[in-house]
């Protein structure tokens, strides 16, 4: 059975629709990206799956959890514990160095200041920039901060992370780097992502494309003309 499953999904924003009834299954680590133009309901469909946003209809499940219906406190938890969040910027907390942002979802988590300190450290590694450990973000450039926030978005080890526009703010070169680093990380630790794109070079890396038209799944399939 799928890890993450959403069926009939429905949401408006008061007369705007922005999901008309969409059916989505992520498996165990697998790659997703959830494409379109740009209105087409991704944000939206993500916010829904990730349980940031309660949709007006239909249901997610993740794993036996029915989460459309729980509760804001064990929807919080759960996005704490199981779920990670990566978003095109203004992620990082400016007052905070590389080190202490990467730290912060372990202190959330009950760690110590020590060990969240020499894991967050680990995973500044995993992406070339442990040297920017005592920097904050405003001396960063733009990729650098990124892979922090990247180090940040998988220091919990989550089986899911959500990941819109991720390489967005990005050249298409850091972009593509980035989202490489970050791809092979989470395969080794069997992470499914659920990565929201417009651009067809970003979800070439996935595994499956999901295509929104309007806030539908399109029938086509064709997307942006990737997978299988
Ligand atoms: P995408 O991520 O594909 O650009 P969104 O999910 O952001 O699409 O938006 C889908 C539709 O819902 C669009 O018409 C958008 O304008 C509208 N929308 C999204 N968020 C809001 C909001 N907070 N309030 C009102 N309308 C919204
Ligand atoms: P994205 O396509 O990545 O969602 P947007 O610029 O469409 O980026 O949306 C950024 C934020 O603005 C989101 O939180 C979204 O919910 C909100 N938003 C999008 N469209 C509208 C809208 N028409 N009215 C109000 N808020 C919106």
């Amino acid at each position: 059975t799928p890890l993450l499953q959403a069926h009939g999904l429905v949401k408006s924003y008061g007369q705007t629709p922005a999901l008309r009834g969409v059916d989505i299954e992520i498996g165990e680590g697998e790659l997703v990206a959830v494409t379109g133009p740009s209105g087409c309901g991704k944000s939206t469909l993500l916010h829904c799956l990730a349980g940031i946003l309660r949709a007006d209809a239909g249901s997610v499940r993740y794993r036996d959890r029915e989460i459309g219906t729980e509760s804001e406190a064990a929807r919080a938890k759960l996005r704490r514990t199981e779920f990670g969040v990566l978003f095109q910027f203004g992620q990082l907390v400016p007052e905070l160095t590389a080190a202490e942002n990467v730290a912060l979802p372990l202190l959330l988590g009950g760690w110590t200041r020590r060990e969240a300190r020499r894991v967050a450290l680990l995973w500044l590694g995993r992406f070339g920039v442990e040297e920017l450990a005592d920097v904050r973000p405003g001396a960063m450039s733009g990729g650098q901060q990124q892979r922090c926030a990247v180090a940040r978005s998988l220091v919990s080890e989550p089986r899911v992370l959500f990941a819109d526009e991720p390489t967005g703010a990005l050249d298409v070169l850091t972009g593509e780097q980035v989202l490489t680093e970050l791809m092979q990380v989470a395969r080794l630790q069997g992470t499914a992502i659920v990565l929201v794109t417009h651009d067809a070079r970003i979800a070439a890396y996935a595994d499956r494309e999901v295509a929104l038209r309007d806030g539908a799944v399109d029938p086509t399939g064709l997307g942006l003309g990737i997978g299988s």
